[in-house]
């Protein structure tokens, strides 16, 4: 049997410092006696995007033994508790400007009763879905925070992620894993990759540096020298089915006198994609994801600034390239694809930091201590992260096919039948007549349940055509009455929770 000893990541992005710190967390609990070394280069920069996260995140940052208000304030975060989809369902005019949310906390549950199917059959879709089943959508209206500054860490009153600085939360976790975490850290720039039996052997400079492992992740980004340069791991293209591949990034300065900062990620549909708004403490992160094919870099730099406003002027972009889709071996011989080297599926709902969260636990809770032991792991691997990667594109898709936007080609070819996977189709066929329901999502790989599912389609308009067997079992009045209650405790939040800037600020040790 030949141990493995020595792990080797290649790339100190977000992905490469998770990946690290989870590991080595895992393995100082466990008593083992492996080894990480972490390389990164010098020249080649991280992507230096990525400020929305999932729920995950504060399981992650316990886990790795970082204090919640030591990462608020290094990483200038706020609240994360829903998205905030506007423009997405109808073509904006001066009258009128649609919104709904994709909220954390799942629908309020009220005994003897399926408040969504009540909503369905006779709530004439006012207040809208999300308004209708859950306080935490006037929570996000009012700018509240999702809790109380005497509220224990890492404790919520409703369902919170955060948005981050990804320049600082790098840097955070780079100083945490080889402060506290004893991960061994290696400036390098990787130009050579040597293989043997068992996949990669070593890496090196090119010249004298040489490094050799057991294990490779590869964290190098879309560079993915492990996994696609050298072991050429086939790439499964979504780029039919999810049209975007560029991105332009700004950062917009808070105004002195804002008092505001959103607690929701504000995703704004345009004519060839959608602008993210994400509200830090010192600034705003804000960016255009679009599709090449339908615009031009030009016009797309156009309508960033437009949305921007004044602020805009004397910012500077950033353009990035995007590539759509994911390796169908993320685990090939004895390397790892963690991160955009595994695949990416568009930003849209702040999947890929929590992919690799996923990634990382899964690996460090069935860690193969020997080589012949891979195999079998890696299959097993592989067949959650293939599943996961096409129900995340097909959730994804779903925000885009429902749309009633045709004011551009863009939103026409993205409803087209043949753009849209053969399991999103049939699954939207059975929910003409059968609304979702938990037994459409019984894999536990699931990354969006029911309820997720339900905010996007009740937001976007669909609407099942509900069979007599839900029909005879509404009881309209008992609705009323739970939909009021959540009304009334939504408005009268405001008397409980603190103002979303004030809380973090507070939190920051900034007041
Ligand atoms: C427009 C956009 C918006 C996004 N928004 C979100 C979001 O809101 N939420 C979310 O979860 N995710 C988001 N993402 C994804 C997120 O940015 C990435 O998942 C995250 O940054 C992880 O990237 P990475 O570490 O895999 O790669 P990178 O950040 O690119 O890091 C790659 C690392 O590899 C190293 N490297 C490369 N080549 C070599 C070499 N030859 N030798 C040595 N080292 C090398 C680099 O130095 C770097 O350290 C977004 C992505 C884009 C494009």
């Amino acid at each position: 049997m030949t141990e493995v000893k020595n792990v080797v990541i290649v790339g100190g992005g977000t992905s490469g410092w998770l990946t690290a710190a989870i590991l080595a967390k895992k393995f100082s609990d466990s008593k083992s006696q492996i080894q990480i070394t972490l390389i990164e280069s010098s020249e080649i920069l991280t992507i230096g995007v990525g400020e929305g996260t999932f729920p995950t995140m504060l399981h992650t940052l316990q886990y790795i033994g970082i204090d919640e208000r030591e990462f608020l304030k290094t990483c200038q975060a706020s609240f994360k508790q829903a998205i905030k989809f506007v423009n997405w369902r109808k073509t904006p005019n001066s009258q009128s400007r649609d919104y709904y949310y994709h909220l954390f906390n799942a629908p309020a549950q009220a005994q003897g009763i399926d408040l969504t199917n009540e909503w369905l059959a006779y709530r004439g879709h006012k207040p809208d879905f999300a308004h209708a089943v859950s306080a935490q959508a006037y929570i996000c209206d009012q700018n509240l925070g999702p809790r109380n500054l005497e509220a224990a860490d890492y404790s919520w009153k409703a369902k919170y992620a955060y948005h981050l600085d990804a320049g600082k939360f790098g840097e955070l976790l780079r100083h945490h894993t080889i402060k506290r975490l004893g991960v061994k850290h290696k400036i390098m720039t990787v130009a050579k990759v040597e293989q043997n039996e068992y996949g990669i052997a070593s890496v090196s400079d090119g010249e004298e540096e040489k490094i050799s492992g057991d294990f490779f992740i590869d964290c190098s980004g879309f560079a993915s020298l492990l996994i696609g340069k050298a072991l050429r791991s086939e790439w499964v293209d979504k780029s039919k089915q999810l049209f975007v591949d560029h991105a332009l990034a700004m950062q917009v300065p808070n105004d002195k006198e804002k008092i505001h900062i959103a607690s929701s990620t504000i995703s704004t549909a345009q004519e060839a994609g959608w602008i993210w708004d994400i509200g830090l403490q010192n600034r705003r992160g804000i960016g255009y994801v679009y599709s090449s094919a339908y615009t031009e870099h030009e016009r797309a730099e156009e309508t960033l600034r437009r949305y921007v406003g004044p602020a805009e002027t004397g910012l500077s972009v950033k353009r990035l390239t995007m590539n759509v889709g994911y390796r169908k071996q993320c685990w090939k011989k004895n390397c790892v694809a963690v991160g955009f080297s595994g695949g990416f599926m568009e930003p849209l709902e702040a999947t890929a930091i929590a992919m690799v969260e996923t990634a990382a636990l899964l690996l460090a809770g069935s860690f193969p201590e020997k080589k012949e032991a891979i195999p079998a792991v890696a299959q097993k691997f592989n067949q959650i992260f293939e599943y996961r990667w096409e129900k995340i594109a097909d959730f994804i898709k779903l925000h885009y096919c429902l749309s009633e936007r045709r004011d551009s080609q863009f939103w026409i070819d993205n409803c087209k039948r043949s753009s849209i996977s053969d399991a999103l189709k049939a699954k939207l066929e059975l929910w003409k007549y059968f609304p979702p329901s938990e037994n459409d999502f019984a894999n536990k790989n699931e990354m969006f349940g029911l309820s997720s599912y339900q905010y996007i389609l009740y937001g976007m308009g669909f609407q099942p055509d509900l069979p007599l067997g839900i029909r005879s079992l509404t009881n309209a009045q008992k609705a009323e009455q739970v939909f009021s209650a959540i009304r009334q405790q939504g408005i009268g939040a405001k008397d409980e929770l603190s103002d979303h800037m004030h809380l973090v600020s507070q939190l920051s040790g900034r007041h």
